[in-house]
Protein backbone atom coordinates (compact mmCIF):
# COMPACT_ATOMS: atom_id res chain seq x y z
CA UNK A 1 0.00 0.00 0.00
CA UNK A 2 1.16 3.30 -0.44
CA UNK A 3 1.84 6.11 1.85
CA UNK A 4 -0.62 8.25 0.07
CA UNK A 5 -3.14 5.56 1.03
CA UNK A 6 -2.32 4.82 4.15
CA UNK A 7 -2.38 8.30 5.37
CA UNK A 8 -5.93 8.45 3.73
CA UNK A 9 -7.53 5.25 5.49
CA UNK A 10 -6.21 6.33 8.57
CA UNK A 11 -7.98 9.43 8.96
CA UNK A 12 -10.88 8.10 7.11
CA UNK A 13 -11.21 5.44 9.85
CA UNK A 14 -10.25 7.86 12.87
CA UNK A 15 -13.08 9.93 11.42
CA UNK A 16 -15.51 7.88 10.79
CA UNK A 17 -14.87 4.92 13.41
CA UNK A 18 -17.51 1.85 12.87
CA UNK A 19 -18.65 2.16 9.64
CA UNK A 20 -16.58 -0.51 8.23
CA UNK A 21 -18.69 -0.93 4.58
CA UNK A 22 -17.70 3.06 4.21
CA UNK A 23 -14.02 1.99 5.06
CA UNK A 24 -14.05 -0.63 2.15
CA UNK A 25 -15.59 1.22 -0.60
CA UNK A 26 -12.97 3.85 0.40
CA UNK A 27 -10.24 1.57 0.63
CA UNK A 28 -11.01 0.47 -3.17
CA UNK A 29 -11.08 4.00 -4.77
CA UNK A 30 -8.28 5.12 -2.85
CA UNK A 31 -6.01 2.00 -4.61
CA UNK A 32 -7.32 2.44 -8.01
CA UNK A 33 -6.45 6.29 -7.48
CA UNK A 34 -2.97 5.35 -6.49
CA UNK A 35 -1.37 5.80 -9.88
CA UNK A 36 -3.55 8.74 -10.67
CA UNK A 37 -2.29 10.69 -7.59
CA UNK A 38 0.88 9.84 -8.37
CA UNK A 39 0.68 11.28 -12.25
CA UNK A 40 -1.33 14.38 -11.16
CA UNK A 41 -0.23 15.88 -7.84
CA UNK A 42 -2.67 18.07 -7.64
CA UNK A 43 -5.39 15.87 -6.65
CA UNK A 44 -3.60 15.37 -3.23
CA UNK A 45 -2.50 18.97 -2.74
CA UNK A 46 -6.11 20.33 -3.13
CA UNK A 47 -7.36 17.18 -0.82
CA UNK A 48 -9.37 16.08 -3.44
CA UNK A 49 -10.49 12.19 -2.66
CA UNK A 50 -10.74 13.63 0.95
CA UNK A 51 -13.55 16.10 0.62
CA UNK A 52 -14.88 13.43 -1.61
CA UNK A 53 -15.05 11.03 1.57
CA UNK A 54 -16.65 14.29 3.79
CA UNK A 55 -20.26 14.18 2.95
CA UNK A 56 -21.01 17.87 2.75
CA UNK A 57 -24.09 17.12 4.26
CA UNK A 58 -25.96 14.55 6.62
CA UNK A 59 -29.20 15.10 7.66
CA UNK A 60 -30.70 12.38 10.55
CA UNK A 61 -33.98 12.75 12.04
CA UNK A 62 -36.63 11.00 13.68
CA UNK A 63 -39.36 8.99 12.10
CA UNK A 64 -42.57 8.56 14.65
CA UNK A 65 -45.36 6.57 13.33
CA UNK A 66 -48.62 4.67 14.44
CA UNK A 67 -49.02 0.64 13.70
CA UNK A 68 -52.24 -0.88 13.04
CA UNK A 69 -52.61 -1.73 16.40
CA UNK A 70 -52.25 1.92 17.61
CA UNK A 71 -48.87 1.31 19.25
CA UNK A 72 -46.36 4.10 18.69
CA UNK A 73 -43.05 3.51 16.70
CA UNK A 74 -39.70 4.89 16.00
CA UNK A 75 -37.22 4.90 13.54
CA UNK A 76 -34.36 6.77 12.31
CA UNK A 77 -34.19 8.55 8.92
CA UNK A 78 -31.46 9.49 6.91
CA UNK A 79 -30.51 11.58 4.06
CA UNK A 80 -26.81 12.16 3.14
CA UNK A 81 -26.27 14.63 0.81
CA UNK A 82 -22.26 13.59 -0.19
CA UNK A 83 -21.49 15.44 -3.81
CA UNK A 84 -23.28 18.18 -6.01
CA UNK A 85 -19.82 18.98 -7.65
CA UNK A 86 -21.44 17.76 -11.26
CA UNK A 87 -25.39 17.95 -10.19
CA UNK A 88 -27.80 18.04 -7.61
CA UNK A 89 -27.65 14.96 -5.22
CA UNK A 90 -29.18 11.65 -6.71
CA UNK A 91 -29.15 8.28 -4.83
CA UNK A 92 -31.49 5.81 -3.99
CA UNK A 93 -33.65 5.31 -0.42
CA UNK A 94 -33.23 2.02 1.51
CA UNK A 95 -35.26 0.69 4.08
CA UNK A 96 -33.92 -1.92 5.97
CA UNK A 97 -33.86 -2.71 9.43
CA UNK A 98 -29.75 -3.02 8.74
CA UNK A 99 -29.86 0.59 7.70
CA UNK A 100 -27.07 3.20 9.46
CA UNK A 101 -25.04 5.82 8.74
CA UNK A 102 -21.65 3.92 8.02
CA UNK A 103 -23.77 1.92 5.34
CA UNK A 104 -25.25 5.10 3.75
CA UNK A 105 -21.96 6.56 3.70
CA UNK A 106 -20.78 3.71 1.89
CA UNK A 107 -23.54 3.84 -0.78
CA UNK A 108 -23.87 8.27 -1.04
CA UNK A 109 -20.04 7.52 -1.68
CA UNK A 110 -20.19 4.73 -4.29
CA UNK A 111 -22.94 6.87 -6.11
CA UNK A 112 -20.93 9.85 -6.40
CA UNK A 113 -18.38 7.70 -8.63
CA UNK A 114 -21.59 5.77 -10.71
CA UNK A 115 -23.00 9.08 -10.93
CA UNK A 116 -20.09 10.84 -12.98
CA UNK A 117 -19.87 7.70 -15.26
CA UNK A 118 -23.54 7.98 -16.40
CA UNK A 119 -22.39 10.83 -18.53
CA UNK A 120 -25.92 12.99 -16.90
CA UNK A 121 -25.55 15.81 -14.63
CA UNK A 122 -25.89 14.38 -11.47
CA UNK A 123 -24.61 14.71 -7.71
CA UNK A 124 -24.32 11.78 -5.53
CA UNK A 125 -26.50 11.07 -2.05
CA UNK A 126 -27.95 8.30 -0.29
CA UNK A 127 -30.41 7.86 2.33
CA UNK A 128 -33.23 5.90 4.29
CA UNK A 129 -34.44 4.19 7.20
CA UNK A 130 -34.01 0.81 9.59
CA UNK A 131 -38.15 0.70 9.10
CA UNK A 132 -38.69 -2.87 7.71
CA UNK A 133 -41.82 -2.86 5.49
CA UNK A 134 -41.75 -6.57 5.31
CA UNK A 135 -45.04 -8.38 6.89
CA UNK A 136 -45.97 -4.88 7.40
CA UNK A 137 -49.73 -3.54 6.07
CA UNK A 138 -49.78 -0.95 3.07
CA UNK A 139 -51.43 1.79 5.42
CA UNK A 140 -48.10 1.06 8.29
CA UNK A 141 -46.30 1.11 4.90
CA UNK A 142 -48.19 4.91 4.08
CA UNK A 143 -48.38 5.97 7.44
CA UNK A 144 -44.33 4.95 7.71
CA UNK A 145 -43.64 7.09 4.28
CA UNK A 146 -45.78 10.14 5.50
CA UNK A 147 -43.88 10.73 8.41
CA UNK A 148 -40.32 9.96 6.43
CA UNK A 149 -41.28 12.29 3.67
CA UNK A 150 -42.57 15.41 6.32
CA UNK A 151 -38.87 15.91 7.44
CA UNK A 152 -37.38 14.72 4.35
CA UNK A 153 -39.30 17.72 2.33
CA UNK A 154 -37.20 19.95 4.20
CA UNK A 155 -34.22 19.11 2.70
CA UNK A 156 -34.59 17.77 -0.89
CA UNK A 157 -36.03 19.60 -4.21
CA UNK A 158 -36.25 18.98 -7.92
CA UNK A 159 -32.44 21.54 -8.64
CA UNK A 160 -31.23 20.57 -4.69
CA UNK A 161 -31.66 16.78 -4.02
CA UNK A 162 -33.92 14.02 -6.21
CA UNK A 163 -34.37 10.50 -4.25
CA UNK A 164 -35.09 6.98 -5.50
CA UNK A 165 -35.69 4.12 -4.77
CA UNK A 166 -33.30 0.84 -3.41
CA UNK A 167 -33.81 -2.16 -1.36
CA UNK A 168 -37.50 -2.53 0.22
CA UNK A 169 -38.16 1.10 -1.19
CA UNK A 170 -40.34 0.50 -4.88
CA UNK A 171 -42.43 2.06 -6.52
CA UNK A 172 -45.70 1.96 -3.80
CA UNK A 173 -43.25 3.79 -1.33
CA UNK A 174 -42.36 6.25 -4.15
CA UNK A 175 -45.77 7.36 -4.50
CA UNK A 176 -46.62 7.16 -0.61
CA UNK A 177 -43.93 9.81 -0.27
CA UNK A 178 -44.15 11.68 -4.00
CA UNK A 179 -47.82 12.09 -1.94
CA UNK A 180 -46.75 13.73 1.03
CA UNK A 181 -44.08 15.77 -0.44
CA UNK A 182 -46.73 17.35 -2.95
CA UNK A 183 -49.10 17.74 0.05
CA UNK A 184 -46.62 19.41 2.53
CA UNK A 185 -45.29 21.73 -0.27
CA UNK A 186 -48.06 22.48 -2.34
CA UNK A 187 -45.68 21.73 -5.40
CA UNK A 188 -46.19 19.22 -8.07
CA UNK A 189 -42.27 18.65 -9.30
CA UNK A 190 -40.20 16.35 -10.04
CA UNK A 191 -38.69 15.28 -6.95
CA UNK A 192 -38.21 11.83 -6.81
CA UNK A 193 -37.54 9.46 -9.59
CA UNK A 194 -39.48 5.76 -10.09
CA UNK A 195 -42.52 7.51 -10.18
CA UNK A 196 -45.27 6.09 -11.34
CA UNK A 197 -46.70 6.85 -15.42
CA UNK A 198 -49.41 8.52 -14.82
CA UNK A 199 -47.87 10.87 -12.47
CA UNK A 200 -44.33 12.12 -13.99
CA UNK A 201 -42.49 8.80 -14.32
CA UNK A 202 -40.67 6.81 -16.94
CA UNK A 203 -41.11 3.94 -19.15
CA UNK A 204 -38.03 1.61 -18.58
CA UNK A 205 -37.01 3.19 -15.05
CA UNK A 206 -38.54 0.05 -13.25
CA UNK A 207 -36.21 -2.40 -15.40
CA UNK A 208 -33.25 -0.16 -15.73
CA UNK A 209 -31.32 -1.18 -13.29
CA UNK A 210 -31.36 -5.17 -14.03
CA UNK A 211 -31.05 -4.39 -18.07
CA UNK A 212 -28.44 -2.04 -17.24
CA UNK A 213 -26.21 -5.22 -15.83
CA UNK A 214 -27.03 -7.08 -18.41
CA UNK A 215 -26.12 -4.61 -21.03
CA UNK A 216 -22.79 -4.04 -19.18
CA UNK A 217 -22.45 -7.89 -18.99
CA UNK A 218 -23.22 -7.88 -23.34
CA UNK A 219 -20.70 -4.89 -23.91
CA UNK A 220 -17.57 -6.94 -21.90
CA UNK A 221 -18.49 -9.83 -23.78
CA UNK A 222 -18.29 -8.34 -27.14
CA UNK A 223 -14.59 -7.44 -26.66
CA UNK A 224 -14.01 -11.02 -26.48
CA UNK A 225 -15.94 -11.44 -29.74
CA UNK A 226 -18.77 -13.16 -27.67
CA UNK A 227 -22.42 -13.31 -26.55
CA UNK A 228 -24.89 -14.10 -23.44
CA UNK A 229 -26.66 -16.76 -26.20
CA UNK A 230 -26.83 -19.74 -24.71
CA UNK A 231 -24.94 -18.75 -21.35
CA UNK A 232 -26.09 -19.70 -18.42
CA UNK A 233 -26.62 -17.24 -15.44
CA UNK A 234 -26.24 -17.30 -11.74
CA UNK A 235 -28.63 -14.55 -10.39
CA UNK A 236 -28.98 -13.94 -6.71
CA UNK A 237 -31.95 -11.62 -5.66
CA UNK A 238 -35.75 -11.36 -6.36
CA UNK A 239 -36.52 -7.77 -6.06
CA UNK A 240 -36.51 -5.24 -8.66
CA UNK A 241 -33.04 -5.53 -10.13
CA UNK A 242 -32.95 -9.16 -10.12
CA UNK A 243 -36.41 -9.62 -11.80
CA UNK A 244 -35.29 -7.65 -15.09
CA UNK A 245 -31.93 -8.42 -15.24
CA UNK A 246 -33.25 -12.02 -15.78
CA UNK A 247 -35.30 -10.51 -18.29
CA UNK A 248 -33.28 -8.81 -20.38
CA UNK A 249 -31.37 -12.39 -19.70
CA UNK A 250 -33.89 -14.23 -21.35
CA UNK A 251 -34.10 -11.11 -24.41
CA UNK A 252 -30.42 -11.57 -25.50
CA UNK A 253 -31.07 -15.32 -25.54
CA UNK A 254 -29.29 -16.19 -21.69
CA UNK A 255 -30.89 -18.92 -19.56
CA UNK A 256 -31.07 -17.74 -16.11
CA UNK A 257 -30.88 -20.44 -13.16
CA UNK A 258 -31.41 -18.79 -9.81
CA UNK A 259 -32.53 -16.22 -7.86
CA UNK A 260 -32.69 -15.59 -4.17
CA UNK A 261 -34.46 -13.85 -1.14
CA UNK A 262 -33.22 -13.39 2.14
CA UNK A 263 -34.18 -16.74 3.49
CA UNK A 264 -32.44 -18.94 0.57
CA UNK A 265 -32.55 -19.26 -3.05
CA UNK A 266 -34.04 -21.78 -5.70
CA UNK A 267 -32.37 -23.66 -8.70
CA UNK A 268 -34.07 -24.25 -11.77
CA UNK A 269 -31.77 -26.15 -14.07
CA UNK A 270 -34.45 -26.06 -16.69
CA UNK A 271 -33.96 -22.30 -16.64
CA UNK A 272 -36.46 -19.31 -15.41
CA UNK A 273 -38.46 -18.94 -18.53
CA UNK A 274 -41.03 -16.06 -19.15
CA UNK A 275 -43.93 -18.03 -17.72
CA UNK A 276 -42.12 -18.90 -14.92
CA UNK A 277 -40.62 -15.35 -14.48
CA UNK A 278 -44.12 -13.78 -14.65
CA UNK A 279 -44.93 -15.91 -11.95
CA UNK A 280 -41.83 -14.58 -10.10
CA UNK A 281 -42.96 -10.76 -10.28
CA UNK A 282 -46.35 -11.30 -8.98
CA UNK A 283 -45.27 -13.45 -6.52
CA UNK A 284 -42.54 -10.42 -5.20
CA UNK A 285 -44.57 -7.33 -6.32
CA UNK A 286 -48.07 -8.44 -5.52
CA UNK A 287 -48.29 -11.17 -2.87
CA UNK A 288 -45.04 -10.32 -1.70
CA UNK A 289 -44.34 -13.92 -1.08
CA UNK A 290 -41.18 -16.08 -0.40
CA UNK A 291 -38.83 -17.35 -2.99
CA UNK A 292 -39.01 -21.12 -1.86
CA UNK A 293 -43.17 -20.65 -3.11
CA UNK A 294 -41.52 -20.73 -6.71
CA UNK A 295 -40.13 -24.61 -5.75
CA UNK A 296 -43.93 -25.19 -4.59
CA UNK A 297 -45.12 -24.35 -7.67
CA UNK A 298 -42.26 -25.54 -10.49
CA UNK A 299 -41.48 -28.88 -9.77
CA UNK A 300 -37.98 -29.04 -11.18
CA UNK A 301 -36.52 -26.16 -8.98
CA UNK A 302 -34.81 -27.02 -5.77
CA UNK A 303 -34.97 -24.47 -3.07
CA UNK A 304 -32.43 -24.54 -0.64
CA UNK A 305 -33.08 -22.37 2.57
CA UNK A 306 -30.02 -20.57 4.23
CA UNK A 307 -27.67 -21.95 6.51
CA UNK A 308 -25.99 -19.55 8.86
CA UNK A 309 -23.42 -22.48 9.11
CA UNK A 310 -22.52 -23.05 6.23
CA UNK A 311 -19.18 -20.26 5.50
CA UNK A 312 -20.02 -20.05 1.22
CA UNK A 313 -23.65 -19.25 -0.32
CA UNK A 314 -24.34 -22.53 -2.52
CA UNK A 315 -26.16 -20.17 -5.11
CA UNK A 316 -22.79 -19.38 -6.62
CA UNK A 317 -21.65 -23.03 -6.56
CA UNK A 318 -23.61 -24.20 -9.69
CA UNK A 319 -22.11 -24.44 -13.47
CA UNK A 320 -22.04 -21.25 -15.45
CA UNK A 321 -20.76 -18.64 -17.50
CA UNK A 322 -22.23 -15.87 -15.98
CA UNK A 323 -23.13 -14.24 -12.92
CA UNK A 324 -25.31 -11.50 -12.00
CA UNK A 325 -24.93 -10.43 -7.91
CA UNK A 326 -28.22 -8.47 -7.60
CA UNK A 327 -28.96 -8.54 -3.54
CA UNK A 328 -27.05 -7.09 -1.47
CA UNK A 329 -23.21 -6.13 -0.41
CA UNK A 330 -20.92 -8.52 0.38
CA UNK A 331 -22.93 -11.58 -0.79
CA UNK A 332 -20.13 -13.11 -2.87
CA UNK A 333 -17.79 -13.91 -0.07
CA UNK A 334 -13.77 -14.43 -1.11
CA UNK A 335 -15.01 -18.61 -0.94
CA UNK A 336 -18.32 -17.81 -3.38
CA UNK A 337 -15.43 -15.91 -5.67
CA UNK A 338 -13.40 -19.02 -5.95
CA UNK A 339 -16.60 -21.09 -6.07
CA UNK A 340 -17.26 -19.09 -9.40
CA UNK A 341 -14.40 -19.37 -11.14
CA UNK A 342 -14.30 -23.08 -10.10
CA UNK A 343 -16.93 -23.55 -11.60
CA UNK A 344 -16.62 -21.52 -14.89
CA UNK A 345 -17.58 -18.58 -14.18
CA UNK A 346 -16.18 -16.03 -16.75
CA UNK A 347 -18.54 -12.97 -15.98
CA UNK A 348 -19.60 -11.07 -13.26
CA UNK A 349 -22.03 -7.74 -13.72
CA UNK A 350 -22.79 -6.58 -10.79
CA UNK A 351 -26.29 -5.28 -10.08
CA UNK A 352 -26.28 -5.03 -6.43
CA UNK A 353 -24.01 -2.26 -4.52
CA UNK A 354 -20.42 -3.83 -3.75
CA UNK A 355 -21.56 -7.70 -3.14
CA UNK A 356 -18.12 -8.71 -3.52
CA UNK A 357 -16.00 -8.76 -0.93
CA UNK A 358 -12.42 -6.98 -1.27
CA UNK A 359 -10.84 -10.58 -1.36
CA UNK A 360 -13.26 -11.70 -4.02
CA UNK A 361 -13.07 -8.76 -6.37
CA UNK A 362 -8.55 -9.29 -6.37
CA UNK A 363 -9.23 -13.28 -6.82
CA UNK A 364 -11.96 -11.92 -10.42
CA UNK A 365 -9.41 -9.27 -11.44
CA UNK A 366 -6.12 -11.38 -11.10
CA UNK A 367 -7.97 -14.22 -13.06
CA UNK A 368 -8.58 -11.77 -15.81
CA UNK A 369 -12.42 -12.34 -15.91
CA UNK A 370 -15.14 -9.96 -17.38
CA UNK A 371 -15.98 -8.26 -14.13
CA UNK A 372 -17.98 -5.20 -13.96
CA UNK A 373 -18.40 -3.66 -10.64
CA UNK A 374 -21.36 -2.52 -8.89
CA UNK A 375 -20.65 1.25 -9.53
CA UNK A 376 -20.38 0.98 -13.42
CA UNK A 377 -22.61 -2.34 -14.37
CA UNK A 378 -25.60 -0.94 -11.79
CA UNK A 379 -25.44 2.43 -13.05
CA UNK A 380 -28.03 2.20 -15.06
CA UNK A 381 -30.85 2.76 -13.03
CA UNK A 382 -29.98 5.96 -11.63
CA UNK A 383 -29.00 7.00 -15.63
CA UNK A 384 -32.49 6.56 -16.06
CA UNK A 385 -33.76 8.33 -13.12
CA UNK A 386 -31.59 11.28 -14.79
CA UNK A 387 -33.86 10.54 -17.92
CA UNK A 388 -36.56 11.32 -15.87
CA UNK A 389 -35.29 14.06 -14.05
CA UNK A 390 -35.16 15.75 -18.45
CA UNK A 391 -38.51 14.66 -19.17
CA UNK A 392 -39.86 15.87 -16.50
CA UNK A 393 -37.98 19.16 -17.03
CA UNK A 394 -39.29 18.68 -20.39
CA UNK A 395 -43.01 18.06 -19.69
CA UNK A 396 -42.83 15.33 -22.07
CA UNK A 397 -42.83 11.38 -22.01
CA UNK A 398 -40.29 9.46 -24.63
CA UNK A 399 -41.64 6.22 -25.65
CA UNK A 400 -40.33 2.78 -24.54
CA UNK A 401 -38.08 2.41 -27.32
CA UNK A 402 -36.50 6.03 -26.48
CA UNK A 403 -35.64 5.51 -23.14
CA UNK A 404 -34.57 2.11 -23.64
CA UNK A 405 -32.31 3.33 -26.88
CA UNK A 406 -31.11 5.90 -24.30
CA UNK A 407 -30.48 3.26 -21.47
CA UNK A 408 -28.29 1.03 -23.89
CA UNK A 409 -26.23 4.08 -25.24
CA UNK A 410 -25.32 5.54 -21.71
CA UNK A 411 -24.31 1.75 -20.73
CA UNK A 412 -22.37 1.51 -23.64
CA UNK A 413 -20.85 5.28 -23.16
CA UNK A 414 -19.98 3.65 -19.12
CA UNK A 415 -18.20 0.60 -20.49
CA UNK A 416 -15.66 2.66 -22.82
CA UNK A 417 -14.99 4.77 -20.19
CA UNK A 418 -13.93 2.25 -17.93
CA UNK A 419 -11.91 0.75 -20.96
CA UNK A 420 -10.51 4.10 -21.80
CA UNK A 421 -9.28 4.50 -18.36
CA UNK A 422 -8.05 1.65 -17.27
CA UNK A 423 -5.90 1.09 -20.52
CA UNK A 424 -4.65 4.70 -19.97
CA UNK A 425 -2.92 4.06 -16.62
CA UNK A 426 -1.84 0.68 -17.95
CA UNK A 427 -4.52 -1.48 -16.26
CA UNK A 428 -6.16 -2.46 -19.42
CA UNK A 429 -9.46 -4.75 -18.95
CA UNK A 430 -9.42 -4.07 -15.03
CA UNK A 431 -13.00 -2.24 -14.82
CA UNK A 432 -12.68 -1.64 -10.82
CA UNK A 433 -9.59 0.45 -11.88
CA UNK A 434 -11.12 1.82 -14.71
CA UNK A 435 -14.80 2.81 -12.83
CA UNK A 436 -13.01 4.85 -10.24
CA UNK A 437 -10.91 6.73 -12.20
CA UNK A 438 -12.87 7.81 -14.69
CA UNK A 439 -15.75 8.73 -11.95
CA UNK A 440 -13.28 10.26 -9.91
CA UNK A 441 -11.54 12.35 -12.66
CA UNK A 442 -14.77 14.27 -13.82
CA UNK A 443 -15.97 15.02 -10.45
CA UNK A 444 -12.03 15.74 -9.50
CA UNK A 445 -11.90 18.01 -11.77
CA UNK A 446 -14.89 19.99 -11.57
CA UNK A 447 -14.26 20.02 -7.92
CA UNK A 448 -10.96 22.09 -8.84
CA UNK A 449 -12.68 24.75 -11.34
CA UNK A 450 -15.30 25.52 -8.33
CA UNK A 451 -12.95 26.38 -4.90
CA UNK A 452 -12.69 25.08 -2.14
CA UNK A 453 -16.27 25.08 -1.03
P1 LIG B 1 -35.32 -4.96 -3.61
O1 LIG B 1 -36.29 -4.86 -4.72
O2 LIG B 1 -35.72 -4.57 -2.24
O3 LIG B 1 -34.75 -6.45 -3.61
C1 LIG B 1 -33.71 -6.83 -2.77
C2 LIG B 1 -33.52 -8.33 -2.90
O4 LIG B 1 -32.34 -8.71 -2.18
C3 LIG B 1 -34.66 -9.12 -2.30
O5 LIG B 1 -34.81 -10.31 -3.01
C4 LIG B 1 -34.15 -9.39 -0.88
O6 LIG B 1 -34.76 -10.50 -0.22
C5 LIG B 1 -32.70 -9.66 -1.16
N1 LIG B 1 -31.91 -9.42 0.05
C6 LIG B 1 -31.92 -8.34 0.84
N2 LIG B 1 -31.08 -8.50 1.87
C7 LIG B 1 -30.54 -9.72 1.70
C8 LIG B 1 -29.58 -10.47 2.43
N3 LIG B 1 -29.03 -9.99 3.55
N4 LIG B 1 -29.25 -11.69 1.96
C9 LIG B 1 -29.80 -12.19 0.83
N5 LIG B 1 -30.71 -11.51 0.10
C10 LIG B 1 -31.06 -10.31 0.55
O7 LIG B 1 -34.00 -4.11 -3.92
P2 LIG B 1 -33.33 -3.79 -5.33
O8 LIG B 1 -33.74 -2.44 -5.73
O9 LIG B 1 -33.52 -4.94 -6.24
O10 LIG B 1 -31.80 -3.70 -4.90
C11 LIG B 1 -30.91 -4.82 -4.93
C12 LIG B 1 -29.48 -4.33 -4.94
O11 LIG B 1 -29.27 -3.51 -6.11
C13 LIG B 1 -29.05 -3.45 -3.77
O12 LIG B 1 -27.68 -3.68 -3.49
C14 LIG B 1 -29.21 -2.05 -4.30
O13 LIG B 1 -28.42 -1.11 -3.61
C15 LIG B 1 -28.74 -2.24 -5.72
N6 LIG B 1 -29.19 -1.23 -6.69
C16 LIG B 1 -30.50 -0.99 -6.90
C17 LIG B 1 -30.88 -0.05 -7.82
C18 LIG B 1 -32.32 0.23 -8.15
O14 LIG B 1 -32.57 0.98 -9.11
N7 LIG B 1 -33.28 -0.36 -7.46
C19 LIG B 1 -29.91 0.66 -8.54
C20 LIG B 1 -28.57 0.37 -8.34
C21 LIG B 1 -28.22 -0.58 -7.40
P3 LIG B 1 -35.86 -10.23 0.94
O15 LIG B 1 -37.09 -9.82 0.20
O16 LIG B 1 -35.98 -11.53 1.63
O17 LIG B 1 -35.30 -9.15 1.82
Amino acid sequence: MSAFVDEYMAKLKVKNPAEPEFHQAAMEVAESLEVVIAKHPVYRKMKVLERISEPERVIMFRVPWVDDKGEIQINRGFRIEMNSAIGPYKGGLRFHPTVYLGLLKFLAFEQVFKNALTTLPMGGGKGGSDFDPKGKSDLEVMKFCQSFMTELSRHIGQFTDVPAGDIGVGGREIGFMFGQYKKVRNEFVGVLTGKGLNWGGSLIRPEATGYGAVYFAAEMLATRSETLEGKTCLVSGSGNVAQYAIEKILDLGGKPVTCSDSAGYIYDEAGIDRKKLAFLLELKNVKRGRISEYADKFKGAVYTPVDKAKDFNPLWDHKAECAFPSAVQNEINAKDAANLLKNGVYVVSEGANMPTVPDGVNLFVEKGILYGPGKAANAGGVATSGLEMSQNSLRLSWTREEVDTRLHGIMKAIHKQCVDASSAYGMKGNYVAGANIAGFLKVADSMLDQGIV
